[in-house]
């Protein structure tokens, strides 16, 4: 077998011809050409007129036993009558990249399931480069129907770039991935998701979950008012730990010096707990609560009996208990239990409506930290698409199947 055919076989991409090759200290440089003879617009991939100039290019590819190897042709530039001045079409690549399609899959295959030392020392790339092979194989090999179908889903947000910048995130509880990703955090985002989704699909939403804050109440009623709207019971739960946290914080400063303050001492977690989950030390810290300021231990019975009725199964006992839940934080001179009173009041049915489906965030909330992970290793992105590429890389459900090419010659003498 002649060198070139080898190698030929060695790459197996399709249309493409292997002209020569050059081995040095940079390791195997193969020269190819496509197959076609006339050049075709990467932008439309019609056939085009020869193009006027070409510049040499070269393509990073998969290592052949730990060596370097690239792909090198002379890229033509050439005038489409559609899309103007371009460059034609490889056959090995997509248009605008400086690897090969079995080169970006690889990293996109590694980057579902790697962090980023991983990757980067393997594949021997940058990460900001990985954010936008990411880009490339999402669009490439991205689910195009994962938005059909949607029956439940949530709505969340997660920041990025430290906190001062949003992503809204949208799952489809019943499969279980992320389906939709855009930037910011406002109801002209969700709007750009229920365009995307067009009426037909949003008619078939029955359920969607959000959390009480942000924009997204309004947007969801306005654009899907035939879905119910769950609220997220960990929000809920969420709230009702800031307002204990406030009021501990509070007679804490009340407290200062006296006595009854070191009671209060190292309470946080005693209170925040729920108490099955308590070590005995954290059950005699709250103790010394219960004992030394009634104000808090108001405010821990508080919070603990609303967590308790979200527990609940049975939407009737959940709504009773609710009710007086109700009128008992608005009575308990707490502040901050009687804003979170009134922001319960508001929108006591979608909290009851968790009862019924249990329905929450939760797998969203598991998305999140999956995506956050993420987002911690892709503050070296500059620009957002790349981060929202790897979330869908990671939490689509999406599979890129590992590279691997069985030569066509060997095949047929296995045959033989
Ligand atoms: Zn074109």
């Amino acid at each position: 077998m002649r060198a070139n055919s080898l190698l030929r076989q060695l790459l197996d991409q399709e249309h493409t011809i292997v002209r020569g090759f050059q081995l040095d200290e940079r390791g195997l440089t193969i020269d190819v050409a496509p197959a076609t003879r006339v050049p075709r617009c990467s932008g439309c991939t019609n056939r085009v007129p020869r193009g006027y100039d070409a510049r040499t290019r070269t393509w990073r590819h998969l290592d052949f036993a730990g060596m370097r190897v690239s792909l090198r042709y002379r890229l033509q530039r050439v005038d489409c009558p559609r899309c103007g001045v371009t460059s034609e079409l490889v056959p090995w690549a997509d248009p605008g990249s400086a690897f090969t399609r079995d080169f970006e899959d690889t990293v996109g295959l590694l980057a579902q399931r790697m962090d980023k030392t991983g990757v980067c020392g393997l594949m021997g790339i940058a990460w900001q480069t990985v954010g936008s092979v990411a880009s490339r194989v999402f669009r490439r090999r991205g689910p195009r129907d994962s938005l059909d179908g949607l029956r439940r889903i949530g709505i969340d947000e997660i920041s990025y770039k430290r906190r001062h910048h949003y992503l809204t995130v949208v799952t489809d509880h019943d499969r279980k991935r992320v389906v939709w990703v855009g930037i910011g955090r406002k109801a002209a985002t969700v709007d750009a998701f229920f365009d995307a989704l067009g009426e037909q699909r949003t008619s078939q939403i029955q359920l969607v979950s959000i959390d009480m804050a942000g924009g997204y109440i309004e947007a969801v009623k306005r654009r899907a008012p035939r879905a119910a709207i769950v609220f997220d019971r960990f929000h809920v739960q969420r709230l009702a730990h800031d307002a204990l946290d406030e009021v501990r914080r509070s007679e804490v400063r009340a407290q200062l010096g006296g006595a009854a303050a070191k009671a209060l001492k190292h309470t946080r977690w005693s209170l925040l707990k729920r108490p099955w989950n308590l070590t005995l030390g954290e059950r005699q810290r709250l103790a010394s609560v219960q004992n030394a300021n009634s104000a808090l231990y108001r405010a821990y019975l508080l919070k603990e009996t609303l967590c308790h009725i979200l527990d609940g199964r049975q939407v009737h006992v959940a709504a009773r208990r609710l009710g007086e839940w109700l009128a008992w934080a608005q009575r308990s001179r707490l502040k901050p239990f009687i804003r979170l009173a009134k922001t319960i009041k508001e929108h006591e049915e979608g909290i009851l409506r968790y009862v019924s489906t249990r329905l929450t965030n939760a797998f969203a909330e598991g998305i999140n930290s999956k995506v956050r992970t993420g987002v911690k290793q892709a503050y070296g992105f500059r620009d957002p698409s790349s981060l929202i590429a790897m979330i869908f890389l990671r939490c689509s459900g999406m599979t890129i199947p590992p590279v691997r090419h069985v030569p066509a010659r060997a095949v047929t003498q296995l045959a033989a």
